[in-house]
């Protein structure tokens, strides 16, 4: 009997007593092909001898001092770094345990700009519909999860939200993605004046929407015009690449792609690649000179932020990205993935899209091929997949319809950036077989 409080006691876990490059290990000695990293985490696959002496060293060293005594060597040293390659703008790097801590922290500093700097009306964040922004009750708030907002909906601060950009789903036949792109931020700029257009803090999106969605990344020119429309209305613009962020898309931040800055970058999971719990927010130098020269302190914090041995991990995985070329690879792998998935489900009644950038990609599954019906609900095709493609020994991330009941099941990938050919065809295959599989049992 365990004395865990599981997060879905019925479902029978196995055991996870290991892990080897990209396979992760039972306790039957079962081994999985961890091909999505968790939801995106282990990005450089599991049982890395650099990091794991990262981690040792750091220990040994140094394993913890509060920040409100001490700054650290190594908490510095990781700042650097992603503060040496991250967007143009962006200059301080402020340290947390995870995803929705860096989105709190982001949505605090936002919120605390605009009191600092004169203009305490502004209350509200704009998100959009299909969107995850983490679990606790802030990012929840902002989130676009109907299924994972719904019984908390008293609780939270109101959210308001816009459509995402979703063009296999939403982009008109008759309309170029320029047009579909400009439609959207006509949207949020009509949002924002029906606001108040003092009264808006931020847009908060994910640079490439993960979860909800399964690598949506937005049309050329969309996030541009997104800017240019939190520019005009002195919005804020909060990025979330919690899990696009950190190489995942082959770049080290996503939204390099897009030339595009936001104000506040908030990034996780790949960050310490699984190996500790570390996220961060990256904020502008704009922001931060505004609190130094307004009340000079930042009112959050938690317990654990620039802990040394996440840091120290965090530190080591940039250094692996850095030292074996892995964007390369993630780039050239997450090619052969998609045409890989394209040419395996060309002609399937069931696979309505492909898509993704990088290592970050998206299967979508639909009732018929052509209306874009997606499967009922009811029938939680995700869970099947995700079920049978771990007796394949294939572990991937599937996630069903979440929002108004009407988008559908994906499965999302996420390989380590480590994987060679043979690997993403094996993946390919297993995931082939679990997805026909699921669909034959109807
Ligand atoms: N933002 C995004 C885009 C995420 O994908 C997630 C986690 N899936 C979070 C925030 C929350 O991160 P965490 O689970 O580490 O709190």
């Amino acid at each position: 009997m365990s004395h865990i409080f599981h997060r879905n006691p019925r479902q029978q876990l196995p055991t996870a007593v290991g892990g080897e490059g990209i396979y992760l290990i039972d306790s039957t000695g079962r081994r999985y092909l961890d091909a999505s990293g968790g939801a995106a985490v282990s990005c450089l696959g599991h049982g890395h001898p650099r990091i794991i002496k990262a981690i040792q060293q750091q220990a040994q060293t140094l394993a913890y001092a509060h920040t409100s005594f001490f700054t650290t060597e190594v908490a510095e040293a990781l700042a650097n770094c992603l503060i040496e390659h991250a967007p143009a703008g962006l200059d301080q790097a402020y340290f947390v345990s995870g995803g929705s801590e860096a989105v709190e922290a982001a949505l605090k500093l936002a919120r605390q700009f605009f009191v600092e700097t004169g203009e305490p009306d502004r209350q509200y964040f704009i998100a959009r519909r299909q969107s995850y922004h983490g679990n606790t009750l802030g990012a929840l708030a902002i989130g676009g999860n109907a299924w994972r907002r719904e019984p908390f909906l008293p609780i939270l601060v109101p959210g308001h939200h816009v459509s995402p950009c979703y063009p296999y789903r939403d982009q008109r036949e008759d309309e170029s993605a320029e047009q579909y792109a400009q439609r959207l931020a006509d949207e949020l700029e009509a949002r924002i004046v029906e606001l108040g257009a003092g009264k808006v803090a931020a847009f908060v999106a994910e640079t490439v929407v993960g979860a909800t969605a399964g690598a949506l990344a937005p049309v050329g020119g969309y996030l541009q015009k997104i800017r240019a429309v939190c520019d005009k209305y002195g919005v804020l613009l909060i990025l979330d690449e919690v899990m696009s962020g950190m190489g995942r898309t082959g770049y080290l931040y996503a939204c390099e792609e897009d030339g595009v800055s936001p104000d506040i970058l908030c990034i996780a999971k790949g960050l310490g690649a699984g190996y500790q719990p570390i996220g961060a927010m990256l904020a502008s130098r704009r922001i931060y000179d505004a609190i130094v020269g307004g009340s000079g302190f930042f009112q959050h914090g938690h317990t654990y932020i620039g802990h040394a041995i996440a840091c120290a991990a965090a530190l080591e995985v940039q250094q692996v990205i850095a030292d074996d070329h892995l964007l390369d690879n993630v780039r050239a792998r997450g090619e052969q993935l998609r045409a890989s998935l394209r040419a395996r489900f060309a002609d399937h009644p069931h696979v309505g899209d492909i898509r993704g950038r990088g290592l970050f990609v998206g299967v979508e599954l639909v009732a018929d091929r052509h209306s874009k019906e997606p499967f009922a609900p009811s029938r939680r095709l995700h869970a099947r997949i995700k079920q049978l493609a771990m007796q394949r020994g294939l572990l991937c991330y599937p996630m069903g319809g979440t929002v108004d009941g009407q988008r559908g099941d994906h499965v999302l990938l996420a390989p380590p950036f480590i994987c060679t050919e043979a690997d993403i065809e094996l993946i390919v295959a297993l995931l082939g077989d679990a997805i026909d599989a699921a669909i034959a049992e109807s």
